[in-house]
């Protein structure tokens, strides 16, 4: 795999000397510091590996996708076992080629944020699901944990952190996806995702240990400081240059086009403009009547992208947008939602105006050379479960798992990685929108619940196909691990817990109705926990009323909290923490913490349906663990820690484990 190939059909080329990662090794022991845990259960099950060797494919192209059947694409690009060539990077010799001296150990992480361990299990152990089958030869030829306990709150920032420190919150400082900045002014927060992290992270020790790390996306890893950044990595982009927007047009949006501008039509084109919100980019649209019919029947719009070619587009198709920028490639995934034939009425979905951000600059070119402009993430506001486009959510999801994986692949094919960390957010994005599951959440009905939950167990089946091509392009020598944060639980309340403090005058609001920089107290809401912090130039006291007042709320009668705690009694939860509040508070599941502060509503009804952040003893809150690769021999559990996953990969990489880490 030398040179750039000839697109596409050269995938199915593409053999594979066989092996396959054989052996396992068994699990340790939990981490000493870790906490009882109180729950158990779960299962699931199988996979195996399958090694193929680079073959000379390149990435195809995004391809505009009309809305299919999400299985069968995952089929379809598995098929594309693809290879890709990397112009940038030197070109990548055979690992395993036969006279080469034996090749230092690889390692690839991957994680499928939300992705549940029983909800997994139950998916695995029917074969009409996951058609692709590539967890179940992953669990068939290694070792398969059904659950993997999340840390405590069980949040996507706090528990990578676990998982790449092997370290509970209490050390790593990551106690929430939202924090208190102790570097601010009282009550100014920070990010979970930006926060320093107090211990050693599986890139650090790797690279401190002489190895090479990639990483695609991992939370935790954002190039932001040495301690942050690989050798080289794409990361999350932040909000998208422009955000998504439903656009609805009547006639007086299309005007009247100089004959000679237009293209063939047999009524007279007429065009309209889309600007992008909060930018100079706009895109062009021709609205065309292509049938010979005598009618005027508007039935084609032609788009005339600021760069890029033109394309025709009907009614339900997808189209790329791309924008003329100096700051890597950046465009929009739009849909023509509806055209009225007299053009009284045209709805057009612009998509998120979005680029990949990564370091150094040449690997971000190269993604926006071979993989395209990143597609932005599923809309739920347009799309989400009140839209009645439930589909179109699904799509969209289905665009940025194809772009992910190519982007993945890519990233394999690179040769100068010996650790590489790979993260998808597609089950977790599907999931908090569509898991209604439960009578008690809002506007249940068993059809309803029967056709989104076919949605979230579609999101688990793209990432097992994006697993597949994964698993198919590395070799035999090559180790896989492969995890996620946490699981879902279905949410139907919510609770404003500054609304709660501020009824019993704890908590004071500033004119923005935000919590004041006067207030006693300051609850940080995130998801199913909250930290309550003390305004350190405040009275002594608010915080032994406010756990009185915590613990005599009710919601029907009974109380929605599962724990309420002082950060120095926290240690059983895991975040006796300097990062963590005075008083931690966790929600029962089925209850999340809102940010939103409206007077005299504490409690509300929750918009969206899946939920997590909770104390960690909630199996269907459990992520999943699989590990294959040369001395890990197929075997099962039922559960590991989380933070045991940093201490296995630095194995099999055979380097020390972080230092943080539970062995
Ligand atoms: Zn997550």
């Amino acid at each position: 795999m030398t040179a750039t190939a000839p697109r596409a059909a050269a995938a199915a080329s593409s053999l594979p000397p066989p092996g396959g990662l054989n052996s396992l090794q068994p699990l340790r022991g939990g981490p000493r510091e870790l906490r009882p845990q109180e729950h158990d259960q779960g299962r699931e099950d199988e996979s195996r590996l399958r090694s193929s060797r680079p073959g000379d494919a390149t990435i195809p192209a995004a391809v505009s996708r009309a809305p299919r059947n999400p299985s069968r694409i995952a089929l379809a690009i598995s098929f594309f076992s693809l290879f890709p060539l990397l112009h940038c990077a030197p070109a990548p010799g055979p690992r395993r080629a036969v006279r080469e001296p034996r090749p230092s150990p690889r390692a690839v992480l991957v994680s499928f944020d939300g992705v549940a361990g029983e909800r997994l299990e139950t998916l695995l152990a029917d074969p009409a699901k996951l058609p692709t089958g590539a967890f179940r030869r992953l669990a068939a030829r290694g070792f398969h944990a059904v659950r993997s306990q999340p840390p405590t709150p069980s949040l996507t920032a706090v528990s990578h952190i676990t998982h790449v420190t092997g370290a509970l919150p209490e050390s790593t400082g990551i106690v929430s996806n939202t924090m208190l900045d102790f570097a601010k002014l009282f009550p100014a927060t920070i990010s979970g995702f930006d926060a320093p992290i107090r211990a050693e992270t599986l890139w650090q020790a790797a690279r401190r240990q002489g190895k090479r790390v990639g990483v695609m996306l991992y939370p935790g890893a954002d190039g932001k400081g040495p301690q942050r950044t690989a050798n080289w990595m794409m990361t999350w982009p932040g909000d998208p240059v422009a955000p998504g927007k439903l656009r609805s047009l009547d006639a007086a949006a299309w005007l009247p086009v100089e004959a000679s501008e237009g293209p063939p039509s047999f009524s007279p084109v007429r065009r309209a403009v889309l600007s992008f919100a909060k930018t100079s980019h706009s895109v062009r649209l021709l609205a065309l009547d292509r049938t010979d019919d005598g009618r005027v029947d508007y039935d084609r719009v032609l788009v005339v992208s600021e760069t890029g070619p033109r394309r025709e587009v009907r009614v339900g198709e997808w189209f790329p947008v791309e924008v003329a920028s100096g700051e890597g490639r950046t465009g929009a995934w739009c849909k023509v939602l509806a055209l009225a034939p007299d053009l009284s009425r045209a709805e057009i979905y612009v998509g998120p105006l979005s680029r990949s951000t990564g370091v150094p600059r040449e690997w971000v070119r190269a993604l926006d050379d071979q993989i395209g402009f990143w597609p932005g993430t599923p809309d739920h506001e347009a799309f989400g479960a009140e839209s009645g486009r439930s589909e179109i959510f699904l799509e969209q999801t289905d665009r940025l798992v194809d772009f992910l994986t190519r982007a993945d692949l890519l990233a394999l094919s690179r040769r100068d990685w010996d650790l590489l960390l790979v993260y998808q957010p597609e089950v977790d994005e599907v999931s908090h929108e569509f898991l209604l599951i439960d009578p008690r959440q809002p506007r249940f009905t068993p059809e309803r619940s029967a056709r989104f939950l076919r949605l979230v167990e579609e999101s688990y089946a793209l990432a097992d196909r994006s697993l597949d091509a994964v698993e198919k392009s590395l070799s035999p020598a090559d180790s896989l691990f492969v995890t996620s944060d946490h699981g879902m639980t279905a949410i139907w309340g919510e609770i404003s817990i500054n609304e709660i403090l501020r009824q019993a005058d704890l908590v004071k609001l500033d004119a923005e109705k935000n919590v004041a920089a006067t207030s006693p107290l300051a609850g940080v809401p995130a998801s199913g926990i909250a930290h309550v912090y003390v305004n350190p130039a405040g009275a002594p006291g608010a915080l032994d009323r406010a756990k009185r007042v915590l613990e005599d709320f009710r919601v029907h009668g009974e109380s929605p909290f599962d724990r309420i705690v002082r950060r120095d009694d926290a240690e059983e939860l895991g975040l006796r923490a300097p990062e963590s509040g005075d008083l931690i508070v966790l929600a029962k599941p089925g209850f999340l913490f809102t940010k939103k502060i409206e007077e005299g509503a504490p409690v509300g009804e929750r918009r969206d349906y899946g939920g997590h952040g909770y104390r960690n003893v909630y199996p269907e809150l459990d992520a999943t663990f699989f590990a294959a690769g040369p001395g890990i021999p197929p075997s099962r559990a039922e559960t590991i820690g989380s933070w045991e996953i940093a201490a296995r990969v630095a194995r099999a990489l055979g380097i020390e484990p972080p230092r943080n880490a539970a062995r």
